[in-house]
């Protein structure tokens, strides 16, 4: 049973004294309790109640980092079973699937892939992230030779995957600092598949062939001193995946069920011969619960979809999301260009800006801060009217850039126009379109009135 923030209080020192960083010993217990902090942060907490708090103040589900640097990604630390509850913080990598009897060009075209494949979507940079080097025979030099000839051609974690503890000591050795997910350990080899991640400092899967033996294999890979796990129920039809990783995630969040305490990973390349059938369950691992996502094929066409659904599952429901205050060229304006002002909500950036670039009218586009609300959200909640616009106006910068005094507003916010010309004295006030779709017939209208 977990514990609560006032059984937790009862253990702190009690003497507010901040160091945590928090102004109360019962606002840090709080915040243990809800699971937002780690106890650590507390210096002055006995060792007494160190122990008894540790497991009750851990996350329910462990985070793990795989890899080093910038490639390296965090899997777990999820706390909630429901977006909206509170949020999602760490999105499934997707990881393509490489293996030994794949010949040179088929490696490299996949594992290029993974850089190739990067999309700016309303600020976010959304790309795949890992390779799953798996030993399909060969022996364990090829599968080395494999794994080295992966990270020459692209800066990814990866994954380990082979029956043979040898390759694995192999294939961890060419990783160097770039520490692997070994996969996997099972009931058969858990002392040795242990003994290699204690030894090499790699996390490592724990696979079964239910549920119920992979408790029991969490278990024993924990008494062994493996801290860093990921769980594989060894299911590879889609239902019976679908269930496991829920019934693990509510395992984990409900029952503080700690052998499935963990992150898990799901193979949608080994569910499906059509890549478009993997795609559709890959989208219904992201959404519920996979902490990693392989795939046979990053392709275009495939991967953006699932990219963009992970964005925007796991962003949070709490934060709209917000492009930067600025001022954004579109297409080299210059000084003769329109001037266009809007609010920073992404979308609104996102379509606006696509939009004129559908013109080909080179514009200036101010980003107001509104709190990252839309146009008419900021305005009837005040973040976006004639007092607040015009002195964002006059600081951006924009009077030194155009030699014309006129800026589009949108349309619907037409009713501050005679409120905005009084602030900006110097400027004609015009009014654009309500809808951005149109956008592109006003802006080459206002150009050929402008020559
Ligand atoms: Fe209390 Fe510890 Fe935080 Fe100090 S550091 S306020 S003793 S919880």
């Amino acid at each position: 049973m977990a514990l609560t923030g006032i059984d937790i209080f009862k253990k702190l020192p009690k003497t507010n004294c901040k160091d945590c960083g928090f102004p109360t010993c019962l606002a840090f217990a709080m915040s243990l309790a809800a699971g937002k902090s780690e106890l650590s942060r507390c210096p002055h907490v006995s060792e007494e109640a160190k122990k008894e708090l540790s497991a009750a103040s851990a996350p329910p589900i462990r985070a793990i980092k795989i890899g080093a640097g910038d490639s390296a990604v965090i899997v777990g630390g999820e706390t909630v079973e429901f977006r909206h509850e509170k949020t999602f913080v760490n999105k499934p990598p997707l990881a393509v699937l490489i293996t030994t009897d794949m010949s040179d060009a088929e490696v490299e075209a996949k594992v290029k892939a993974i850089d190739f494949l990067k999309f700016d979507r309303v600020g976010f940079v959304l790309k795949p992230e890992m390779a799953a080097v798996k030993d399909a025979g060969g022996g364990a030099v090829k599968f080395e030779a494999l794994v080295k000839k992966v990270l020459g051609y692209a800066a990814c974690s990866l994954i380990l995957i082979s029956d043979d503890i040898e390759a694995l000591k192999l294939g961890v050795a060419a990783c160097g600092a770039n520490k692997p997910l070994l996969l996997a350990a099972r009931a058969d080899n858990a002392d040795d598949m242990a003994a290699l991640a204690k030894e090499s400092g790699c996390p490592l899967v724990a696979k079964a062939d239910d549920l119920e033996g992979l408790a029991a294999l969490v278990e024993k890979l924990v008494a062994a001193g493996v801290k860093d796990i990921v769980l594989d129920s060894g299911a590879r039809k889609l239902k019976k995946v679908y269930e496991d990783q829920i019934v693990i995630r509510r395992a984990a969040l409900r029952k503080q069920f700690r052998p499935f305490g963990y992150p898990t990973i799901a193979f949608p390349c080994e569910m499906a011969t059509d890549l478009m059938m993997e795609t559709l369950i890959a989208a219904a691992l992201i959404a519920k619960y996979s902490g990693i996502v392989v795939v046979s094929e990053l392709k275009g066409e495939t991967t953006f979809p699932l990219l963009l659904e992970r964005m925007n599952i796991f962003t949070d429901p709490q934060r709209p999301m917000a492009t930067d205050q600025g001022i954004y060229p579109i297409g080299n304006p210059d000084a003769n260009s329109p001037v266009i002002v809007t609010t920073n909500f992404s979308l609104t950036y996102f379509i606006v800006s696509g939009e004129i670039e559908t013109s080909r009218v080179p514009t200036w586009l101010l980003i107001m801060d509104c709190e990252g609300m839309s146009v008419l959200t900021a305005w009837a909640a005040g973040k976006f009217n004639a007092d607040l616009i015009a002195p964002f106006v006059k600081k951006s910068g924009i009077e030194e850039k155009v030699a014309h005094r006129k800026i589009i507003i949108p349309g619907y916010t037409a009713q501050i126009s005679g409120e905005l010309e009084d602030e900006l004295k110097s400027w004609e006030i015009m009014i654009g379109p309500r809808e951005a779709a149109h956008l592109p017939a006003f802006l080459k209208n206002w150009a050929v009135k402008s020559v």
